[in-house]
Formats: structure tokens, C-alpha cells, sequence
């Protein structure tokens, strides 16, 4: 392969057909790169733009970010999933704002030290807004180097890994670094997608190692697949009434770990647990209704939630509803709080199943 040819037929196809209109291609700087860059990394680029244009109306500087409450920069990564993201911000933004005036560095090494940004996204930062020169390898330039380079393994495995770094650095160009960088991404979400890729409309088929050898779709490499676990739990949703509209009690979760720093309900391993801690806390005269049990799949489990709908008039002041890590959500005038995935799911049945009918 002639890397430099490789680069410029890269370069050449993003001039004319790659995306320049991004909210955050728009007056670049080096914050606006980073959130979109972190909001990119497990999520497609047409589900960030609105996440990615209300983060900016909220929190358009990193002091604004550094200074937030971390429940309201939650607050608006509900439904991006992976909030480990957005705890890492949002503790990054703090330190930018103590140790660098509240101005994003500009050196390599001290982006890597910043929470959740590891080297690929340290080199889409620097090449992306100042055109430096740094390789980057996402999910997207992996699948095109792969395929392209017909290289075998899976990409997770550490020698591959290197491989690959070591393949991207050879094609990124010292020149129009932030193009190619671009380009790279782009084609990988465009033309070489990971169900159906364009091979006809791509500027590097003619010595695609895996186009000639009819082997695309072996690219690349899937990890070994493991069966994972199932977990299920009940999960209790207390109701009141509150002037004719029904509120919900959610309780915050612990900062770390699954759904950490979230609003969530509690959990039982069984129904008769679910019950028992009814008894104990004192709360008769309710109705009880079982919602559907859907599924909420992690990288390392499923889980399986079956959700117990206890409604009652008024709690009163009834033992273990009212704690410091409690609150009463309003369906119609919902508190700006970080939701996890299952709590959204199954705030949104019980207000069609009450309020919408
Ligand atoms: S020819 Fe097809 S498989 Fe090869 S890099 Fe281009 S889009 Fe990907």
C-alpha cells in the first residue's frame, strides 16, 4: 500500500462528499470537540446532535460545565447511556477549571490525564480543532483498516490493538491531519458501515484486501462470544396522589457502580420481599399492579425487571418512604434529574398507563 496515495484518495473523497455541517464542525474549539467527541464514542452520530446542541445551550463553557450540579449534567445524558461518560465531564471540567483557568490544555499527555479521555480521543481533540498531528483509532477507523488490511482478531485483544495503532499512525498524514482524521470516521460511519458497505463509492476499494478477497463481512473480527448471565428483580414504584396528578418515589443510586449517581427504585430479589418491606414500613391499603417485565441488557449481564406499581391516596408519613436520597417525581412537571434507562422506561408506562390512559 502507498500510504501517501492511501491518505490523499482519503482526503480527496472528504473534500468532496464528507460531513462539514456537524453542530460541532461549526466555529470549532477545543471544548466542543471534546463533549461531541465523548458523546460520539458509543453512540451514532445522528442520536448525539440534539443531545449535543441542548449540552451547549446549558453548559457552553467548561466553567459553566465544572460548575453544574452533576445531577443536572446526568440530567441531560438521559437516553445516552454509558453515564460513566458524563460523570467523567463533568469531574475533568472541575479540573480544567482548578488547574488550567477553566482553558482546555493543549499538550497529549495532558488530555490523557483528564477522566474518560484515552489516546484516540485525545488525538481527535488536538487533530480535529488545531489540525495536530495525532492518529486516531474508534470503532470506525478500526472496521475500515481491518477490512482494508484484511487483519485478523479481535480488535479488543492487545496485540491487534497494537497492530492497528501502529497501521493508523503509518496512513495519518503530517499535513491535513484533521481532514483524514475526519475522513476516517466518516467513511467508517458512511460507506464502510458494518451491515452493507458502499464498496462501489469507496476511494480506497481498488487495493481493499477484504473487498478482493469476498471476505467484507469478516471484518472485523467479532470477540468470542460469551454467554451472559440474567439477573431479575422486582422493582418497586410507590405512587401518591398530589393536587389530582399521581407523583412517583425515586431514590438516587450510590455514585458508583451500575446506574451509579441515577434515580432508580428500589429492588427485590422476589415479590414476597417487595411485600414484606410494604409491612414493615407500614403502608397498607394500596393497590397493587404488576407492569410488564421488560429487559435491560448491560455489556456483562441482562436483567430482567418486573415492575410491582404500589399505589396508595397519600403516604403520610409512613417509615422508609421519606429519605435523604429519596424524591417524588412529577410525570407532568418532571425535576431536571439524571434518569437510568429502566426508570425512563418505566416512568413512560405508568403515565401512559394513568395519565394518558
Ligand atoms: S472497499 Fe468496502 S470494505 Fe474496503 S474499505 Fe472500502 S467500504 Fe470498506
Amino acid at each position: 500500500m502507498n500510504q501517501n496515495d492511501f491518505s490523499q484518495r482519503i482526503i480527496q473523497w472528504q473534500r468532496e462528499y464528507g460531513r462539514k455541517t456537524l453542530p460541532w464542525q461549526q466555529d470549532k474549539n477545543l471544548y466542543k470537540t471534546w463533549i461531541s467527541e465523548v458523546m460520539l464514542q458509543q453512540t451514532q452520530v445522528a442520536t448525539v446532535i440534539p443531545y449535543f446542541i441542548k449540552f451547549m445551550r446549558s453548559f457552553p463553557t467548561i466553567t459553566y460545565l465544572a460548575n453544574a450540579p452533576l445531577d443536572e449534567v446526568l440530567h441531560h445524558w438521559t437516553g445516552l447511556g454509558y453515564y460513566a461518560r458524563a460523570r467523567n465531564l463533568h469531574k475533568a471540567a472541575q479540573f480544567i477549571r482548578d488547574h488550567f483557568q477553566g482553558e482546555f490544555p493543549q499538550e497529549f499527555q495532558q488530555l490523557l490525564d483528564l477522566p474518560g479521555i484515552g489516546r484516540s480521543t485525545a488525538g481527535a481533540i488536538l487533530s480535529l480543532t488545531l489540525s495536530k498531528n495525532f492518529a486516531i483509532l474508534d470503532g470506525n477507523v478500526k472496521r475500515v483498516l481491518t477490512r482494508h488490511q484484511a487483519i485478523e482478531g479481535w480488535t479488543g485483544e492487545k496485540q491487534i490493538e497494537n497492530k492497528l495503532w501502529a497501521l493508523a499512525e503509518k496512513v495519518t498524514p503530517e499535513k491535513n491531519t484533521d481532514i483524514f482524521n475526519q475522513a476516517m470516521m466518516d467513511m467508517g460511519a458512511m460507506l464502510c458501515t458494518r451491515s452493507n458497505p458502499k464498496c462501489g463509492e469507496c476511494p480506497i476499494s481498488n487495493d481493499c484486501l477484504a473487498l478482493k478477497q469476498n471476505t467484507v463481512k469478516m471484518y472485523p473480527t467479532p470477540k468470542a462470544k460469551k454467554k451472559i448471565p440474567v439477573k431479575h428483580a422486582f422493582m418497586l414504584i410507590l405512587s401518591q396522589k398530589m393536587q389530582n396528578r399521581r407523583i412517583i418515589q425515586l431514590k438516587q443510586r450510590p455514585p458508583v457502580g451500575i446506574w451509579g449517581g441515577l434515580w432508580c427504585f428500589s429492588e427485590f430479589e422476589s415479590l414476597e420481599l417487595c411485600q414484606q418491606t410494604l409491612d414493615t414500613d407500614g403502608i397498607e391499603n394500596y393497590q397493587q399492579t404488576l407492569l410488564p417485565m421488560f429487559r435491560h441488557t448491560f455489556s456483562h449481564f441482562h436483567f430482567d425487571i418486573s415492575p410491582v406499581l404500589i399505589e396508595v391516596e397519600h403516604f403520610g408519613n409512613v417509615q422508609g418512604v421519606e429519605e435523604s436520597n429519596t424524591l417524588w417525581y412529577d410525570l407532568q412537571h418532571p425535576q431536571k434529574i439524571g434518569l437510568a434507562a429502566a426508570t425512563k422506561k418505566i416512568l413512560s408506562t405508568v403515565d401512559k398507563i394513568k395519565n394518558k390512559g
